[in-house]
């Protein structure tokens, strides 16, 4: 049976910009290599439209990896468009050094899907600058200096963000991550402790308390940590993990960081912020990606108490608190809400989630599923008693997607995990569409 994109009544523009040849030439010319392009036969893309994006031939393709994990409510949503075409026409930068309602207004709704006590935000432009800040604020504050980052994590690219991040693929030989110690990942698939031990949780919490006993003074600045590490596969903290873990920062003084720059808005569907899932309150929480649906904007949001730690010296970022930024950010925020994003990710992620346990049956090379809501991960195995990475395999099946109509994303340290995070608007269809796909490059 030919695979059918489930039907769409949007019409892209005709294309008339440069050829997909020229665009790749001119990249490949003028931009820095460490650019990476995903696919050995890349796709240009040059319109979206909520679940789906266009090529420059006019070819549609189902986008189950959003900008990796950036489109939460759709491209182009049209309710953020207006607000944002509005916005635009209005002012389009001055800083923070002048007061702008959207700013504000936005602050105070993003604290209102936040715990008591997590009510004060500062504005960034990135994941990375918001981890960045939260390690400065989190030694500020503490007056500590060591941090306990956990190993197969990834926090970003910027000098600070990268000596958290723990995988030899995304680091360069500079010094990096003064202070930074990494736990063990708690890992239910590879790890020693695997999904059947009910006592996962705690084991791996217990080096938490052996890297803040043994790498540091004994007192911490903070821990940081994913509740579903993204770029590493999927992997999600086990029962319990968070909650120990917390208490060994806790005892040693520091601030606990949850970072939410995939997990956050709902898209986990049980709640609407990833550290719910596991009945813990952070410190901090740090955000980006789908909180502007593809707009450049990220925060930090910590106590009152914590922020003022900031406040003793001068500290500004240009394009932080940016109008647009902010009109995008706060009526993707009224769309996530007032649409029941959250629902969606739950009961579409169900749906998913027995697609792809129904591949696992009939194809070996799947060996394992994980993931919560619409943050799933699929990783490939060669073989499944010994868990050889099927590196090969899972970039051809990869690619084989793109040709079919669907865009996945691919992840993990090994670069065998096969990640399905699409912008939350999807529908039944769309999912079913994501399994008979991923059927056929399977096969
Ligand atoms: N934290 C996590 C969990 C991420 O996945 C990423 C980006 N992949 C970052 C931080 C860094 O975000 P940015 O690329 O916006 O700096």
């Amino acid at each position: 049976m030919p695979l059918t994109l489930p039907p769409c009544d949007y019409q892209p523009h005709a294309y008339d910009g440069p050829t997909r040849e020229e665009v790749l030439r001119l990249r490949q010319t003028y931009l820095s290599p460490a650019i990476r392009l995903y696919y050995a036969n890349p796709v240009m893309v040059v319109e979206g439209y909520m679940q789906y994006v266009w090529d420059e031939t006019g070819r549609r393709y189902l986008d189950a990896i959003g900008g990796i994990v950036s489109i939460s409510v759709g491209h182009c949503h049209p309710k953020v468009m207006e607000s944002v075409a509005a916005q635009n026409e209005r002012l389009q930068h001055t800083t923070t050094i002048y007061l702008h309602p959207t700013v504000a207004e936005f602050a105070k709704k993003l604290v209102a899907t936040l715990p008591d006590g997590l009510d004060t935000v500062y504005f960034t432009n990135s994941g990375s600058e918001a981890n960045d800040l939260a390690v400065l604020m989190a030694r500020a504050f503490t007056g500590n200096f060591d941090i306990v980052a956990l190993r197969n994590a990834y926090h970003g690219g910027s000098q600070g963000a990268m000596g958290l991040t723990s995988h030899s693929t995304w680091k360069h030989a500079v010094p990096h991550g003064f202070g930074v110690h990494h736990a063990m990942a708690p890992d239910r698939y590879r790890g020693i402790w695997g999904y059947d031990d009910p006592d996962a949780g705690a084991n791996y919490a217990a080096d938490v308390a052996d890297v803040i006993a043994q790498g540091s003074c004994g007192a911490v600045a903070g821990f940081i940590a994913e509740p579903i590490q993204g770029v590493g596969g999927a992997v999600e903290m086990p029962p319990g993990y968070l909650e120990a873990a917390y208490g060994f920062v806790r005892e040693a003084g520091g601030m606990c960081i949850a970072d939410e720059v995939q997990t956050g808005f709902g898209r986990t569907g049980d709640n609407f912020w990833g550290f719910e899932n596991h009945g813990v309150v952070p410190d901090m929480v740090t955000m980006a990606k789908g909180m502007g649906d593809g707009a450049p904007i990220a925060a930090v949001v910590t106590s009152r108490q914590v922020s003022e730690s900031l406040a003793t010296a001068l500290h500004f970022n240009t394009f932080g608190g940016n109008p647009v930024s902010c009109a995008q950010g706060m009526a993707t925020l009224e769309v996530l809400l007032d649409e029941d994003y959250q629902g969606r990710a739950l009961r579409l992620g169900k749906q998913l989630f027995a697609g792809l346990r129904g591949l696992q049956e009939r194809h070996p090379v799947i060996g394992d599923i994980r993931g919560r809501g619409l943050m799933s991960g699929m990783e490939l195995v060669t073989d499944r008693e010994e868990k050889t990475p099927a590196v090969e395999l899972t970039a051809t099946v990869h690619e084989r997607c793109k040709d079919l109509g669907l865009l996945i994303g691919k992840g993990g340290y090994f670069g065998n995990v096969l990640r399905i995070k699409p912008p939350m608007c999807l529908g039944d269809a769309d999912v079913q569409y994501i399994i008979d796909v991923l059927d056929e490059a399977l096969g």
